[in-house]
């Protein structure tokens, strides 16, 4: 690193989504950053990734609308808005059931929403109706913290909205099976989507790969403001990175922290996420880009054809922990075909698959769970990633606000 720019600016180690957010927060402030990525793309744990010639993603990701702080950086460094479908928040599945959040102020998009949805009894629509009402006056707090399968059987919802509605919802926001899930956490995430305003609710499913989607334009704004990105360069001495540069934001998984910095390693549970890729035939398409499955291992499956272009590709997302982790990959590729088969009726025999298993996708969001402090025992060195957001599951949300909070942090704010 040039002595001259180090002593003077920060530098960054990880090019995920929270150090891409710290990198640029500093370069739009004039601070020379210096931006170190162990891997040859940014993204980290959301990137693009090669595989037998193909350009795949590590795994589907899906935005929302309530990620506030990451679309304005999308927009700060020029993300074209078409990068994203936006849609309203609607739930399809594959057995009957839809829940559409409709375009109208909060909270009534969602109240109208749960009381037509489809293939649920109307004592049901009606106990959610309530539920979300009984939480908005609590301010979506809690006194003490419980799982969200507690919550849910405390308040009724445990029947069939809960098997199709909350308990998705759950798996999808905290990466944690609800019986073992924090219903503080799913709370916060009720609060700032389905009852928050101005659309927040949305569904944004990316149109392009997820290295593109902000990482890469990141960069690409960090050197137009004279910092310096260096993919394939992995930091393992954290003592001499200090003697060269005097404010350090580590923005690395926490499990990567250990080698950097043993004692401010969290000891935290990880919770699995598998996306099974089957190539069809390029006419096979789905009759909505994303729909939801109830019945197997497999949770959703994305229309690639609808979002990316890749004709016949459907991307099936199998989040949290089970039996799928003891499958073999082709085993589970079939048994991802054989429950597309079973909900939609005869499809081809795939072309091909691929199963990308991020086994520490997130940590778990158990009740209670703590988060580590952004601001470290040692001097000018701070922390950024999705584990250090107080208020929000481990997502590209919390990963951007706490890249924005590290680099403030680290100007000294
Ligand atoms: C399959 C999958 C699906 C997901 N789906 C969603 C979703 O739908 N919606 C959502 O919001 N979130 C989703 N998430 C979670 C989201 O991807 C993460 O919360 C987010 O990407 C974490 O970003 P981060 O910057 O905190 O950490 P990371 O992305 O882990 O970034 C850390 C970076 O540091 C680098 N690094 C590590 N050690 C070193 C070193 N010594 N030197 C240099 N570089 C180093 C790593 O290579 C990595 O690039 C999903 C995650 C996975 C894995």
């Amino acid at each position: 690193m040039d002595q001259g720019t180090a002593t003077k600016g920060v530098a960054v180690v990880g090019a995920g989504y929270a150090g891409c957010a710290a990198a640029v927060t500093l370069a739009a402030r004039g601070v020379p950053v210096t931006l170190l990525e162990s891997g040859p793309v940014p993204g980290g744990r959301a990137r693009r990734v090669k595989t037998r010639d193909l350009e795949l993603d590590n795994g589907q990701h899906i935005l929302s609308g309530a990620y506030s702080e990451l679309q304005r950086l999308m927009r700060q460094v020029g993300v074209p808005q078409d990068a994203v479908l936006r849609c309203p928040l609607e739930l399809r599945y594959a057995e009957g059931f839809a829940f559409r959040a409709l375009w109208l102020p909060a909270p009534l998009g969602v109240l109208l929403g749960l009381l037509l949805a489809r293939g649920l009894p109307a004592g049901e629509r009606l106990g959610a109706a309530r539920f979300m009402l009984a939480m908005r006056r609590c301010g979506f707090r809690l006194a003490a913290d419980l799982s969200v399968s507690d919550l849910l059987r405390r308040h009724g919802q445990d029947g069939r909205i809960g098997h199709y509605l909350w308990r998705p919802l759950c798996v999808s926001a905290l990466n944690t099976p609800p019986e073992g899930a924090s219903a503080q956490l799913f709370l916060n995430v009720l609060r700032d989507t389905l009852a928050a305003g101005d659309e927040a609710s949305d569904l944004l499913l990316p149109r392009t790969d997820l290295s593109r989607l902000f990482p890469e334009p990141a960069c690409d704004y960090v050197r137009a403001n004279g910092g310096e990105v260096r993919c394939g360069e992995t930091v393992r001495d954290l003592e001499a990175l200090r003697a060269q540069c005097a404010r350090i934001i580590l923005a690395v998984g926490p499990h990567q922290l250990k080698g950097l910095a043993p004692g401010l390693a969290p000891g935290y549970g990880y919770q699995p996420i598998y996306t099974c890729y089957l190539q069809y035939p390029k006419q096979v398409k789905l009759k909505f880009p994303m729909l939801g499955f109830a019945h197997g291992l497999v949770q959703w499956a994305f229309d690639r054809g609808a979002l990316t272009g890749e004709k016949g590709c459907i991307a099936c997302v199998i989040s949290a922990e089970g039996d799928h982790q003891q499958m073999g990959q082709d085993e589970l590729a079939q048994a991802c075909h054989r429950e597309l088969t079973e909900a939609l009726g005869a499809l081809p025999d795939p072309e091909w698959s691929q199963v990308i298993a991020e086994r520490r996708a997130t940590i778990a969001c158990a009740p209670g769970l703590s988060r580590p402090s952004q601001t470290t025992p040692i001097p000018g060195v701070f922390l950024a990633g999705d584990y250090t957001d107080p208020d929000y599951p481990p997502t590209l949300e919390a990963a951007a606000r706490s890249g924005i909070r590290a680099a403030l942090l680290a100007m000294g704010g």
